[in-house]
């Protein structure tokens, strides 16, 4: 093992070298990937020398997410403590699945659980799991809102016309889960939004009064906390107005930004949090822990054991089932996701969670500031949302965006709202500072200065 920690270390040298050297790294087409690196696998062994050596390539070629350079996805950046939290659950290598494999480190994850049931205000009933990543944490909540509207659906299957509402700009992930849970993607409505993308409460009731006229069973309401092109956050208090009239069970999809519960700025954000049946939260998003890292807690613990507790006599062999947590999770043997946050949270406390989740606010503040100081620029996303939306000059977002990645300047994408095409600046990455946003812009416009475009 020595020998490959320091090659490990050795490697991880490069990346930290080409993070600053080459912040964008050069894609390789397609085409050319197999003939530019040998990622072949051999039937005899590779040598120390030729091993190292490729990966060293296969390094330079990968993109990088924590340069200053990449505000492409809702993720970036390293924060060193949960990255070290990480490596050593790799080193541990224990599964969630009971206390006799995991030990301490099941205590660390029921730890967590239970803080964040603390922070968003649900009762001493409540429970949750960290589940493979948001879109699995959005199917957990629609299977617990399935078996409670219909006790009789674990056995039997889904045996009506069980119906989904979430709103028109709503992560793909809820129709995605319709279909694998056997509700199917017909049985899923989209919700009109606003002009800033949040949903619409008297819509949602609308449509909600159709369906129960037409004989279907609507049974579950998703709201997003930050949705994915424009950051919004649906109204929750509004939403369960509508949702708890009706007795459907309402999710809360904060993949992107849920973090806000750790800030008393931006909390306001999701306040009707604590109504909710469930709530899901990506650490592996605002608070930079290494992919991924998804928390999904519910209301009421027994709703998670009735959907995915099943008996196996070949795998819980001791302790009660509070601490053989897969009696609650999605998966069976299952990563440790835990203590990469743990190691964040107990090093920085609470308030350095605070810290990272107002500096994202505060630099998508700086941004938009900037846009809206600049005449060739058009904003077109709001306060309070880490998605910064414009467009440059009538420069297509599109073409430009894939212009810069292809010629390693900037990693950064587009996205569509209401029939507008803009470039969507995203001020999660952990690494950034005032000055990086400043230097997308330099960079941006340098860039479109010496470029033809198909001005629109
Ligand atoms: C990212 C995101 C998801 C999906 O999370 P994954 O961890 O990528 O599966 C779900 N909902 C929203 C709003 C998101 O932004």
């Amino acid at each position: 093992m020595d020998e490959d920690l320091k090659l490990f270390n050795e490697l991880v040298q490069v990346l930290l070298e080409e993070e600053q050297s080459q912040p964008v790294a050069k894609p390789i087409e397609t085409e050319l990937l197999y003939d530019k690196l040998d990622l072949s696998l051999p039937d005899t062994p590779t040598s120390a020398d030729d091993f190292k050596a490729e990966l060293i390539e296969i390094i330079k070629y990968t993109p990088k997410t924590a340069s200053s350079s990449f505000f492409n996805q809702l993720y970036g950046g390293r924060l060193d403590k949960a990255t070290l939290g990480d490596l050593l659950a790799v080193m541990l290598n224990t599964s969630m699945y009971t206390y006799k494999i995991g030990g301490p480190q099941i205590g660390i994850e029921k730890i967590i659980l239970k803080k964040i049931c603390e922070i968003v205000g649900y009762g001493p009933n409540s429970d949750g799991t960290f589940a493979p990543g948001g879109s699995m944490s959005n199917f957990m909540a629609m299977v617990m809102a399935r078996d409670k509207y219909d006790k009789y659906a674990p056995r039997k299957g889904v045996t009506s016309k069980m119906i989904i509402y979430t709103s028109e700009v709503s992560h793909y992930s809820i129709n995605k889960n319709a279909a694998l849970m056997g509700i199917g993607r017909d049985q899923v409505r989209e919700v009109k939004t606003n002009n800033h993308g949040e949903m619409l409460a008297e819509d949602l009731e609308l449509k909600i009064q159709k369906d129960l006229e037409e004989g279907y069973h609507p049974f579950f309401v998703n709201c997003t906390a930050g949705t994915t092109v424009m950051g919004a956050f649906d109204d929750v208090s509004l939403i369960h107005k509508v949702s708890s009239k009706y007795n459907l069970w309402l999710h809360l999809d904060g993949a992107y930004c849920g973090s806000v519960i750790f800030s008393e700025t931006y909390k306001h954000l999701v306040n009707g949090v604590e109504l909710t049946d469930s709530f899901s939260v990506n650490a592996h998003k605002m608070l930079g822990t290494p992919l991924s890292c998804s928390i999904i807690v519910t209301q009421n613990s027994e709703d998670l054991h009735i959907s995915f507790s099943n008996e196996a006599e070949y795998l819980y062999q001791t302790d009660g089932d509070e601490y053989n947590l897969g009696k609650t999770s999605l998966q069976c043997g299952r990563r440790n996701d835990a203590l990469k946050f743990w190691t964040l949270w107990k090093s920085i406390g609470s308030q350095g969670l605070e810290r990272i989740v107002n500096k994202q606010f505060l630099l998508a503040d700086v941004a938009r500031s900037y846009i809206n100081n600049h005449p060739d620029y058009t904003l077109f996303s709001f306060d309070n949302s880490i998605s910064v939306c414009f467009n440059y000059k009538s420069t297509p977002a599109k073409e430009l965006c894939t212009a810069l990645y292809k010629e390693a300047q900037l990693m950064v994408s587009y996205g569509v709202f209401k029939e507008h095409e803009f470039i969507r600046l995203v001020t999660i990455n952990s690494v950034l500072d005032e000055t990086d946003i400043i230097n997308f812009f330099k960079v941006l416009e340098t860039f479109v200065k010496n470029h033809k475009f198909n001005l629109k």
